[in-house]
């Protein structure tokens, strides 16, 4: 095992106990009021309310929501967290 598999598994294990899907599709977000654009990632929500353009995170989204404080680290997070997903490599 590669410490990428060591760690998938791991973060997997986590998100299935945390939020009932080890394999959430995820979306940039604003964890921080008042920036200009999005800087956190969060698994997308369900919630057929929250528009999926809507950035905003509400009592409806799951966690875990992540600040990475940047909007080109968050997009790049996204991108690869996405593609880790079952059929979800570009
Ligand atoms: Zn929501």
């Amino acid at each position: 095992m590669t410490r990428l598999d060591d760690a998938r598994t791991a973060a997997r294990e986590y998100l299935k106990l945390m939020i009932g899907d080890a394999w959430p599709e995820w979306r940039t977000c604003y964890s921080t009021d008042g920036t200009e654009m999005p800087s956190g990632i969060a698994p997308v929500c369900p919630d057929e309310g929250h528009e999926e353009d809507d950035g905003t995170v509400y009592n409806c989204c799951p966690e875990p929501v992540l600040e990475v404080e940047t909007y080109p680290l968050a997009e790049y997070l996204v991108a690869l967290l996405n593609s880790d997903r079952p059929g979800g490599a570009e």
